[in-house]
């Protein structure tokens, strides 16, 4: 019997850190039919990580449809999230029928080893067709997106070469932490919460230095950035309410510049880290 974790899976494409409202039907683990509307918290080519309240029994079978696109297929519950923070149960799950693109985005098959150096994924938009995709660039063609604010590249949808542009994504309100303390240490200005909620997000992986002001360092990459914050993944233990500087760019290590940043939120990651969503804090 196999077992399947969900960090195997997401090798298998890049994950995007997307909240896609979804319903899900299915037996919950006392035999009862339920529905409930929820949303993803992070989603790959063939699973994802979603919210449901009801308790699941891993191994079953669960349908879930995209209220975004009305897409639907089946899926397995792979297993229960652990450390979840908001209370409500994370389960990672499994889609039972990968050729359905349930989740609206084309994630092309990652490479396995070794990992892919000079490589930018990002969530590209089609501006013809909208369709996203997970795309995986070279610095040159990233360099050329920033100059240029869109790329030509084939469209499998248009079947010609379009221009692609950053996808968006929206900041979700449960991300700005409402239980960041007022005083959060000197120099901590109270966050606005309606600031951040204008802030729109780009699924970008950039090289990320992380450092922490007890001298506590890794190397990671960005989950998706903001003029005024990022999300990474991190093995390393931080609150909400942590100064730490972050440094994310294509500059050679040791060039760049360490920003002060602020843990906002954190998150069990599927790969058994967690996600901190951070705000940066320079030039105030
Ligand atoms: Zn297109």
């Amino acid at each position: 019997m196999a077992t399947h974790s969900l960090g195997a899976l997401a090798r298998r494409s890049e994950r995007a850190l997307l909240r896609i409202p979804i319903r899900v039907e299915g037996k919950d683990a006392h035999g009862n039919d339920f529905v409930e509307v929820t949303s993803t918290l992070v989603v790959n080519r063939c699973g994802g990580l979603i919210i449901v309240s009801h308790l699941l029994q891993p191994g079953t079978a669960i349908k879930i449809t995209n209220l975004k696109n009305q897409a639907s297929c089946s899926f397995q519950v792979v297993t229960r999230a652990s450390r979840s923070l908001s209370g409500t149960p994370e389960w990672g799950v499994k889609s039972l029928e990968p050729d359905v693109e349930i989740w609206g985005v084309y994630f092309p098959t990652r490479a396995e080893e070794p990992p892919q150096v000079d490589v930018i994924h990002v969530l590209l938009e089609c501006q013809e067709c909208f369709s996203r995709e997970m795309a995986a660039l070279t610095v040159q063609q990233y360099r050329r997106l920033l100059a240029q604010s869109s790329l030509p590249r084939p469209c499998p949808k248009c079947s010609a070469t379009m221009n692609w542009k950053l996808g968006f994504v929206e900041v979700e309100l449960d991300e700005v932490s409402p239980s960041l303390p007022v005083a959060v240490g000197s120099g901590a200005t109270p966050r606005q919460g309606a600031d951040l909620r204008r802030d729109k997000r780009l699924v970008v992986k950039l090289p990320l230095g992380v450092r922490l002001p007890d001298g506590r360092e890794e190397t990671s990459t960005t989950e998706n950035i903001s003029k005024s914050g990022l999300c990474f993944a991190s093995n390393l233990e931080m609150q909400i309410g942590d100064r730490v500087y972050v440094n994310a760019g294509l500059d050679s290590p040791g060039e760049g510049h360490d920003v002060p940043a602020r843990i906002m939120w954190r998150r069990p990651s599927d790969d058994g880290r967690s996600f901190y969503g951070a705000k940066l804090e320079g030039g105030e």
